[in-house]
């Protein structure tokens, strides 16, 4: 009896360890069974490098962007400017761009399921819907012309980004020799990952704290010439601009007001609205998460917190990151999340939108913020540019230390019936009115007919 009790125990002991086993097998297989069968080294996906299968990409307007079959991969775009402006959300073979669906949905593409694997004669694949619109993301590329740049679009309403473009970008289909310096990041998707100088975009986050913080903001007089004096150093302004108030400081941009106005903000302050614009945070955008910006004042005294106010000093910010705070505005304080893999997420964005975490200000200041920046249009840039979009911007010239600045125009339609919110950045791409705000014109055009 004592060695049968002994022998039932060992066989317990087995069972249990090879429940164990199996459980950890299963486990492992839940977990990393996509990363495996997507690996190069599956010869049953991969041909000669190139992954094979069943699926396709199309672009919201339903242009078949790549397609998979038994033979390979291929750009299915017929021309080579759509494959350009679209190889960032696309991808490329060797997963080199992080962003690229190619990379992101592989598994989905070759046409792999959990239940049959890649064999059952029942997979179709799959297709992957972005909801980048072809036509706005080839009138955005084209519009650089030989800048490098970010151009993002997206509807403030449902998150959906009709744009991604970054260039430097290439032909997928007629790759060339990518060592050079003219490709320099050509990989970085300088919407998502790209972190640069703001300039003077920088001084809507400066207003808000402003708006909200000083009493008499409105009534209060600046003078310029040609710059101001803090504290015995030369903060230096674009302009001339004399007596000048709060709301024509932002329309003319004038450093001379916004270092006055940023110390009176003090650093406290400005830190915090900052934060809450979430320009040292990261967001996930279908599934990728977005470089930090950067911003500090610890070592900064007035004169670095006067040019940290204006979007110079050390800030750095991501273009994504911008063009949520600027769906926040439009949106009366609350960002809705981008995404440009069409899912589910329409929904759960559609929900997220008012909820109080994803508040970056209030309405009341949201509301004049976006007043603001409509008289800068109206006053200052030309409304009749936009083809009565209703247009709410600021621009931006970001000194930088390298070439000429960086140009930009950041802003959104005011028009419910085109919720559209943009960013647009030309490197080295000189002043924001003359070179980013042409750009913004044409990648606005085709996109108000994309959301129509
Ligand atoms: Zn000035």
């Amino acid at each position: 009896m004592k060695r049968i009790g002994r022998r039932a125990k060992i066989l317990v002991v087995v069972i249990v360890y090879f429940l164990v086993c199996l459980c950890v097998l299963l486990g492992r297989y839940a977990k990393n069974a996509e990363k495996w069968v997507v690996h190069p080294a599956n010869q049953d996906v991969y041909q000669n490098g190139v992954p094979t299968g069943k699926g396709t990409v199309l672009s919201k307007d339903g242009t078949v962007l790549l397609t998979l079959d038994e033979n390979g991969t291929s750009y299915a775009a017929k021309d080579a400017l759509l494959r350009k402006a679209t190889l960032h959300a696309v991808g490329d073979l060797n997963d080199n761009i992080s962003t690229g669906v190619l990379k992101t949905k592989k598994a989905k593409l070759i046409g792999y399921d959990r239940i049959n694997g890649t064999y059952s004669p029942f997979s179709l694949g799959d297709s992957v819907k972005l909801t980048i619109d072809a036509e706005t993301s080839k009138a955005a590329y084209q519009a650089l012309g030989n800048y490098n740049g970010a151009v993002g679009v997206y509807n403030y309403l449902t998150g959906e980004i009709i744009c991604m473009v970054s260039k430097p970008s290439y032909d997928p289909m007629d790759p060339p020799d990518l060592d050079g310096d003219s490709y320099k990041g050509v990989y970085i998707n300088r919407v998502v990952n790209g972190v640069y100088t703001p300039g003077s975009v920088f001084k809507l986050i400066t207003s808000a704290a402003a708006i909200d913080t000083i009493d008499d903001i409105y009534d209060q007089t600046f003078t310029c010439r040609g710059g101001i004096e803090i504290n015995g150093e030369w903060i230096a302004c674009t302009g001339n601009h004399g007596e000048i108030s709060f709301e024509e400081a932002l329309a003319k941009s004038c450093n001379a007001a916004f270092a006055e106005i940023s110390n009176q903000v003090g650093k406290e302050t400005l830190l915090n609205y900052v934060q809450d614009a979430g320009v040292n945070n990261q967001f996930s955008i279908s599934g990728i998460k977005t470089s930090k910006g950067n911003f500090g004042l610890s070592k900064a005294d007035e004169v670095g917190l006067a040019w940290a106010g204006i979007g110079q000093y050390t800030d750095m910010v991501n273009p994504m990151q911008f063009l949520i705070y600027m769906g926040a505005i439009a949106n009366g304080g609350t960002a809705v999340t981008p995404y440009y893999v069409d899912s589910t997420a329409k929904l759960l964005n559609q929900v997220k939108l008012g909820s109080k975490e994803n508040r970056m200000l209030s309405q009341d200041t949201a509301d004049q913020l976006k007043k603001l920046m409509r008289n800068n249009v109206e006053s200052e840039y030309g409304d009749s540019r936009f083809d009565g979009l209703s247009i709410c911007g600021k621009t931006g010239t970001a000194e930088v230390d390298d070439g000429r600045p960086h140009a930009w125009f950041v802003g959104f339609s005011d028009d419910p019936s085109v919720p559209l919110a943009f960013v647009v950045v030309v490197e080295n791409g000189g002043s924001g009115t003359g070179t980013a705000i042409p750009v913004a014109q044409a990648t606005l055009k085709a996109a108000a007919k994309a959301v129509e």
